[in-house]
């Protein structure tokens, strides 16, 4: 695999190659579980869901480490204004999280750790920093230096000078200096806590990913992605607290998603300008929603608005019903019944739309124009069924492995799941099996008043030589 990546840590276009070979060690912050989360959340779930995916599409074993933060200030306070434990608020919202992320078709991570069930790592890893001298405790508290870590900057592209001089002069007299950052929090009244050399207390937000990477995945990962919020100073605090404990790299690859954005502001729960995942997926099935996030690149913004979702329904409907035709050759138009001829022009055109699937996929991961590679497919091969006779099935069944991976994959089409739930398109094929038995039996009044309400249900009926086909109508997908 010849995949090259934009790693933030170098600022270049690299080759991406696994560190051991054959197995990807990818790390990716997760969700504070304090509420459901929103679609600008789900833009990291969905574009490292299909990284993911890619990398496996090619042989390799992907360890996948997504965390949820189940104890910071936010879980404190919302815990309080509900009148509930944190950890009930915590189990709440993961359930929450499961279900959403599974409505839209990501994958669940090899591991999802949770902070509160890391404590001993947590303590381990901060330990070892303050034995090493890089942390110091003060009242009950722990610091990071980071003046002792003189590559503090290196992800962001600041220096310390510049950040030391940009730091705004707290006047917590616990710290050394301003830029030092809590890696653990003495307790307050009322507070969930635990025991630690330092007394009760809990752990500040940043110390548990590096906590967490280490104790899954070892030393050094291989991709480290998040949203580019957390950049600063999450990720370079991340890096600071690793490297200084283990003395190695942390990770190869940072790679992080820019912002979805509505009304031209980040969608974000502070500003309030947020949908959740389920206000969507009410309006929208799960293979619109990621061919509309897949539809731009993930170092770019992307625009959420109903315009822009109703294109990509548009373009699942174009997708969904293109499969559907080459599908339906593909039982009904055997070359054992029809003299079957090579098409040259499909061959052609496929050969270059395939390799232009790979060639953007693996050019930092250009989603936008890997997709453009599958409307070609699509387009030439239902060019090809067009044609009377045979089909050349060589190459049919070619396009549609190819639109199966892809598939399996993206998550664009939604192949065999039937679009609404399996029992939905079930229903209809019974009902479109009825009104061929109804048909043969010259009963045309049941036939007619099955295809009307098909009809009214937005299901479009062809009568066809080789039976009866269906597709949908173009009604926004959900
Ligand atoms: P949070 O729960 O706020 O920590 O966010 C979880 C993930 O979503 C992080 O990787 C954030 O960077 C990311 N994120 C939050 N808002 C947006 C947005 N509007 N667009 C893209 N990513 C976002
Ligand atoms: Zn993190």
């Amino acid at each position: 695999m010849k995949l090259q990546l934009y790693n933030d840590l170098s600022g270049n276009l690299e080759p991406f190659e696994p560190l051991e070979p054959g197995h990807v060690k990818f790390y990716t912050c997760g969700p504070t579980v304090y509420d459901y989360f929103h679609i600008g959340n789900a833009r990291p779930f969905i574009v490292f869901d299909v990284l993911r995916r890619y990398l496996e599409s090619k042989g390799l074993e992907v360890s996948f480490i997504q965390n949820f933060t189940d104890i910071d200030d936010k879980m404190i306070q919302r815990a309080e204004q509900m009148g509930i434990t944190v950890r009930e608020l915590a189990e709440k919202f993961i359930s929450a999280y499961y279900e959403d992320a599974d409505s839209l078709g990501i994958k669940r991570a090899t591991y999802n750790p949770r902070a509160t069930d890391e404590i001993a790592s947590i303590i381990g890893l901060i330990q070892t920093l303050v034995d090493k001298g890089h942390a110091y405790p003060a009242d009950g508290d722990v610091y990071f230096e980071v003046d002792t870590f003189p590559q503090y900057g290196k992800l962001s592209k600041q220096s310390l000078d510049d950040l030391r001089s940009g730091a705004r002069v707290e006047v917590d007299e616990r710290k050394r200096a301003p830029l030092d950052f809590a890696l653990w929090k003495a307790q307050k009244p009322g507070e969930p806590a635990w025991e630690s050399p330092w007394g009760m207390g809990r752990p500040g937000w940043h110390i548990e990913c590096s906590a967490m990477a280490h104790h899954h995945l070892g030393d050094t990962i291989d991709i480290h992605g998040g949203g580019s919020d957390l950049m600063f100073p999450h990720h370079e605090n991340e890096i600071a607290q690793s490297e200084a404990a283990n003395g190695k790299l942390f990770a190869r690859f940072w790679i992080h998603n820019e912002y979805l954005m509505i009304d031209r502001e980040k969608m974000s729960k502070s500003i309030g300008n947020f949908f959740t995942v389920r206000e969507v997926r009410a309006k929208y099935a799960a293979p619109v929603i990621r061919l509309f996030m897949l539809s731009a690149h993930y170092r770019s913004p992307i625009n959420f608005s109903p315009e822009t979702l109703d294109q990509a329904a548009h373009a699942h409907d174009r997708l969904r019903n293109g499969w559907a035709e080459i599908e339906f050759a593909m039982k009904t138009r055997p070359c054992d019944a029809v003299p079957c001829e090579p098409d040259a022009e499909l061959r052609e055109e496929l050969r270059d739309a395939l390799g232009l699937f790979d060639k953007c996929m693996q050019e930092d991961f250009n989603t936008a124009g890997a997709i453009g590679a599958v409307f070609d497919v699509i387009r030439a091969t239902n060019v090809s069924l067009g044609h009377p006779g045979g089909i050349d099935y060589e190459i049919v069944k070619e396009a549609a492995d190819f639109l199966r991976m892809v598939d399996e994959v993206m998550g664009i089409i939604q192949i065999g799941a039937g679009d609404r739930g399996d029992a939905e398109t079930e229903e209809i094929e019974s009902l479109i099996a009825e009104r061929e038995d109804a048909r043969r039996g010259k009963n045309f009044a049941r036939s007619d008043e099955i295809r009307n309400i098909l009809n009214e249900r937005g299901i479009i009926l062809e009568d066809t030589p080789q039976g009866t086909r269906w597709k949908r109508a173009q009604d926004g997908g959900k």
